[in-house]
């Protein structure tokens, strides 16, 4: 039975053969990446690599970090005190779903538009692409990165994981997580990583006519986790729908370097603890 529907949109299919100019950027030496946006060159030329980020009122580490979280605010308790945190440790063996409502994934071809938050980079979706759990629509707001992941399965830790959020009209979230192995070249993750901030941007840069196929870091074949979590970063909200695909993607060591330069570190909150949740595990 499959757990989960993977529709590309028929857009998507269309625009994921771009240019001529695109297909050479694909082929240039990373390197290039540096200055390949003339609008990025200001804030890249600088030496804010790694960025401060002294007037951030959370970090991952040091004083502002992950366990100081629910001090640092009062609005931030549950971080702390939340029985329903995420992220977690993902059990080798997962419960069975009986009566669970199913995922089917529904996303487009996403125009670039990209912003350097001081946390992570983050894409922000305006396409028709959305995910459905039972009968209830959640919309793709946007999609980021971790590095290290923040979800471990059995213990092991992986280079980098996506997170694509979603959100229904009465405001429940969903999570979508993707996670990362090292190995080949990954050309979906390249769209994004070529154009990169490499430093905090107040708003999205634009690139739009660039398309990251998000499809394709989604894939049902092994199947999927499924628990009730929160946001892994402040407030630490709960009532946050998770789902985890099994099937890892390929990103190349120098990809993840490069990401972790840029956000200037690592950016994953630890696991939290399990409590009295099932994790469910739902079979191709
Ligand atoms: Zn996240």
């Amino acid at each position: 039975m499959a757990g989960l529907f993977l529709v590309v949109g028929a857009a998507g299919c269309a625009t994921s053969e771009a240019s001529p100019a695109r297909h050479e950027e694909e082929v240039a030496p990373s390197a290039s990446a540096e200055h390949q946006e003339p609008g990025a060159h200001a804030s890249a030329s600088g030496s804010a690599h790694g960025p401060v980020h002294a007037d951030h009122p959370w970090a991952y580490t040091g004083d502002k970090g992950p366990t100081n979280w629910g001090d640092l605010d009062p609005k931030w308790e549950q971080c702390e005190v939340g029985k329903n945190q995420s992220p977690i440790d993902l059990p080798a063996v997962g419960d069975e779903p009986h009566g669970v409502d199913k995922l089917s994934v529904d996303y487009m071809a996403v125009p670039l538009r990209v912003k350097h938050n001081g946390h992570t980079v983050e894409v922000q979706n305006r396409t028709d692409s959305f995910i459905t759990i039972g009968n209830k629509r959640f919309d793709l707001l946007q999609f980021h990165f971790h590095s290290p992941s923040e979800h471990t399965v059995a213990g092991q830790r992986f280079p980098l994981e996506v997170h694509f959020v979603n959100k229904a009209r009465d405001g429940e979230l969903a999570v979508v997580g993707v996670l990362f192995e090292t190995g080949d070249f990954n050309k979906t993750l390249e769209e994004v990583w070529k154009r990169m901030p490499k430093s905090e941007t107040q708003d999205y840069v634009n690139h739009e006519k660039r398309l990251v196929n998000v499809a394709d870091l989604i894939s049902p074949t092994e199947g999927y986790y499924h628990y009730p979590g929160s946001l892994t970063t402040p407030p630490c909200g709960e009532g946050v729908r998770w789902f985890v695909m099994k099937e890892t993607r390929d990103i190349e060591q120098r990809a993840v370097d490069l990401f972790r330069a840029v956000i200037g570190g690592r950016s994953n909150r630890p696991v939290q603890p399990i409590g009295a949740r099932k994790v469910f595990f739902f079979t191709p």
